[in-house]
């Protein structure tokens, strides 16, 4: 796991070697190479700075354990420091002991949220946990027929008012009727933007007032790279976010955005995309991210 990354800081770490400490002289050259490594993976530059204003410290004067060479000791600092910022352990699902759970769906236009709301709901299913699915997005009546299809896809059922009526209605309409069957867990879609707005955020927020959900799930595309911090901090801070899913980590994107979204929300990433398919998702796991963030 650790080779990669050593072969690509490797005049970074020629300093290291043979030296019985690392030392504040001896360690600048590799830390540079780590920031530039984290850049190259799309973590955001403020988070970036971050990281590497706390794992300095925790490096430097550590005494170079015999049998293993300083620059593997090294990595292994930065590699548990990223489990470390990133939270650890998969942090499970919320469920309530009194039916339904209530999980939210936000996000912008495009990032995969009516995707994550099926794959969740699938995920579920498969855990015996009965779901159902309300279609919120009124503006694009595509979007409505979406999830439909995908619900009868996976063996979910849908609930919908058509295109007509308000997305805060539908919200509470739909935890009405999941109440009455007692059904497990309501999973909410909500309508997205191609940048944030007013509108959507101001939609978001009373919908997340009126149903209060256990759960606010933000979904962040991998591929959005740095914009990633900035994404998450405003809907946190508007709406308000309980943990994110990362979609779209079948792509090349080193997943950057992980670390971002975590340092930035304080909140845990519960579930990857891996791919267009409703079976496509895993759950977070932070050691197999801090190996892919370094490459
Ligand atoms: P929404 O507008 O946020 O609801 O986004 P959609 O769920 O409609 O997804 C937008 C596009 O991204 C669709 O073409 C999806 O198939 C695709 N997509 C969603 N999640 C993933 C993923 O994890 N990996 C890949 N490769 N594509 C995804």
């Amino acid at each position: 796991m650790f080779d990669s990354i050593a072969e690509r800081l490797e005049g970074a770490w020629k300093k290291l070697r043979g030296q019985d400490e690392i030392s504040p002289s001896n360690i600048r050259d590799a830390l540079r190479d780590v920031r530039r490594a984290l850049l190259e993976a799309d973590v955001n530059l403020q988070v970036v700075k971050e990281f590497i204003a706390e794992v300095e410290p925790k490096a430097q004067g550590t005494k170079v354990i015999s049998g293993i060479s300083p620059d593997q000791q090294f990595i292994k600092i930065v590699y548990d420091e990223l489990v470390a910022v990133m939270g650890e352990t998969n942090v499970p699902l919320i469920e309530v002991d009194t039916a339904p759970t209530i999980i939210l769906m936000a996000g912008l236009q495009g990032t995969g949220k009516t995707t994550a709301t099926a794959k969740l709901a699938l995920h579920l299913h498969k855990l015996n946990r009965s779901c159902l699915m309300v279609a919120t997005d009124v503006y694009r009546p595509a979007a409505i027929n979406q999830l439909t299809t995908l619900g009868n896809q996976i063996g979910v059922p849908v609930f919908d008012m058509g295109s007509d009526a308000n997305p805060v209605d539908i919200a509470r309409l739909g935890v009405e009727k999941a109440k009455v069957e007692g059904i497990n867990t309501v999973i909410i879609d909500t309508a997205g933007r191609l940048q944030i707005d007013a509108d959507m955020m101001g939609e978001l927020s009373r919908i997340k007032e009126t149903v209060k959900p256990h759960e606010t799930l933000l979904v962040v595309d991998a591929m959005t790279g740095q914009e990633a911090a900035s994404l998450t901090h405003v809907f946190n801070k508007q709406v308000g976010i309980s943990g994110a899913i990362l979609s779209k980590l079948d792509g090349d994107s080193r997943g950057g955005a992980a670390l971002s979204v975590r340092r930035v929300s304080g909140t845990p990433i519960k579930f990857v995309g891996i791919g267009e398919k409703v079976e496509a998702l895993q759950p977070f796991y932070p050691e197999r991210m801090a190996s892919r963030i370094l490459g």
